[in-house]
């Protein structure tokens, strides 16, 4: 049972959290794309697209404020045309959707678990690319990145692995 608001209650803002992993592993290749940025590396990351786990969890994320599924129902793996795509254009999809549907983004985070390559360099070209994908100030853009202390399949460097959270209020919001 909800009780109602007593009359002259202000709405509560509808604001939203979402959030999204990702996982690619390691393959040939001389660079890996994280976050939008390509670093220099022994390794690529291997995917149907450009691999870009933080991009990948990051648009995970915001589809999931709106409830708008996950990335693989808007780019299946299994079509040709999203084949070495930047994923750049996944993120700015999943960003129209949520502007369609009334939201304005508050923020975005991003974690990295990778035990190499050094992301700390990088990261500052990451938040700016966050921030024009997204259309919003580069301080709501954040990106952070751990090792996993050598444990598992991230620690044995056979991959990389995403966490991301995004903030997103909506103009529907409707009294509590
Ligand atoms: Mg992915």
């Amino acid at each position: 049972m909800t009780d109602a608001p007593a009359p002259g209650t202000p709405a509560l803002p509808d604001v939203r959290t979402g959030n999204g992993y990702d996982v690619h592993r390691f393959g040939p290749g001389d660079h890996v794309m994280l976050c939008g940025v390509a670093i220099p590396h022994e390794q690529a990351l291997v995917g149907h697209s450009d691999a870009d786990v933080g991009l990948h969890a990051l648009t995970d994320a915001l589809l999931a404020t709106c409830g708008a599924g996950d990335i693989g129902d808007h780019f299946p793996p299994s079509d040709p045309q999203w084949r070495g795509q930047a994923s750049s254009l996944f993120l700015e999809h999943a960003a129209r959707i949520v502007r369609d549907m009334g939201g304005t983004i508050l923020n975005a985070d991003v974690s990295l678990i990778a035990e190499a390559p050094k992301i700390a360099p990088h990261r500052q070209a990451m938040r700016e690319k966050l921030a024009r994908l997204l259309g919003i100030d580069v301080e709501r853009c954040s990106v952070k990145a751990t090792t996993n202390e050598k444990l598992g399949f991230v620690g044995r460097a056979e991959g990389i692995a995403a966490i991301a959270t995004a903030n997103v209020r909506f103009e529907s919001g409707e009294t509590a």
